[in-house]
């Protein structure tokens, strides 16, 4: 990852000889009441504001008519290049379409956008799934499952979900293990994974012994559908290292975030924008490779590392200054380390 960022540096030092003005970039997200697109948000205004550019932004609300004349109207007020979190992959076209009539560089932020034309940044998400899996699995090699997946209209949902069943695969097929319950969270919210959750134990009379959750939002209604039925504790992933996950890491009634270091992701695509609106080409980005999606796009795009952290390497996240001990460790009582 260091060595990544250096070599982003450099590039972007050389790439940054034209353009004196500063640029304007806009970002659309999808849905900002996901704790983690606060973080990204601070990272690409630090980099906008190093890089003297100007950010200008609008939140879609989970809504992809929303996010249509969000960026109808980023455009307008003069955006020179866009960042887009797309709440809905197919919606997102026209947007798309429209900034690549005004010669106006995309960036698809975090989630893919079918399109050659948007530069495709993000995490590597069936590591994402593999990794949530794993850290599941290792805890519950055997027993009934239930896999609580993303929003269907974000690709990640699948991409993730393909790389959990990677994992399990082998155990399904001998038998080891039983999906009982599989549902698509809407709009990733936490209050219809709670649901989904509820109707799932109800229709298996509670028999579940490990959910794979596909982010720590959805963890979240998992584990208080598992509160209210005395079965916190058993195996529940997550990502993205939200307070309130890794804080349930150290209680132990969730046994993985995977953690994306979004501070990165928000930096580098901050500098991307910046570097295409000053006309650098996709394929001159420093880092960034041919990547064909699974429906055969070609796109160019930079995959991130993720890291997954469970009880036994939860210093990782306080020394990386992205937790307090205190936050980590609230209402723990000898838990791991350092909540000991
Ligand atoms: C992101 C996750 C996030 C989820 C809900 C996904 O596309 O990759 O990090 O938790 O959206 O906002």
């Amino acid at each position: 990852m260091k060595a990544r960022s250096l070599l982003l540096a450099a590039g972007f030092a050389a790439l940054s000889v034209a353009g004196a003005s500063a640029q304007v970039v806009g970002v659309s997200w999808s849905n900002f009441q996901e704790e983690r697109w606060k973080t990204d948000e601070a990272a690409i205004k630090a980099a906008l504001e190093a890089a003297g550019a100007t950010y200008i932004s609008a939140d879609a609300q989970s809504s992809s008519a929303k996010q249509l004349s969000d960026i109808e109207s980023l455009i307008a007020q003069g955006a020179e290049a866009l960042i887009i979190l797309a709440q809905d992959a197919q919606a997102i076209g026209p947007a798309v379409e429209a900034a690549a009539d005004e010669g106006i560089p995309v960036v698809g932020y975090d989630r893919l956008i079918e399109d050659a034309r948007a530069f495709y940044l993000t995490f590597d998400n069936m590591e994402v799934g593999r990794m949530q899996a794993r850290a599941v699995f290792a805890a519950a090699p055997k027993g009934n499952y239930v896999m609580i997946k993303g929003s269907p209209t974000d690709p990640n949902a699948d991409f993730l979900r393909a790389g959990q069943q990677e994992i399990i695969d082998a155990a399904v097929k001998a038998g080891d293990i039983t999906i009982v319950g599989e549902a698509y969270t809407d709009g990733w919210l936490p209050a219809n994974a709670q649901r989904n959750m509820e109707q799932i134990l109800t229709a298996n009379d509670n028999k579940v012994d490990a959910v794979v959750a596909s982010n720590d939002g959805t963890a979240g209604g998992v584990v208080a559908a598992l509160q209210a039925q005395g079965m916190a504790g058993i195996p529940v992933s997550g990502q993205d290292g939200d307070h309130a996950a890794l804080n349930r890491v150290a209680l132990g009634t969730q046994t993985v975030s995977v953690w994306k270091d979004a501070r990165e992701l928000g930096k580098a695509a901050a500098e991307i924008a910046v570097a295409m609106a000053k006309g650098a080409a996709m394929a001159d980005v420093p880092g960034a490779g041919a990547w064909t999606s699974p429906a055969g796009t070609e796109l160019t795009a930079i995959f991130l590392a993720p890291n997954p952290i469970t009880r036994d390497n939860l210093s990782v996240v306080v020394d990386a200054g992205w937790i307090t001990k205190d936050a980590l460790c609230q209402g723990v009582t000898n838990g791991p380390a350092p909540c000991n």
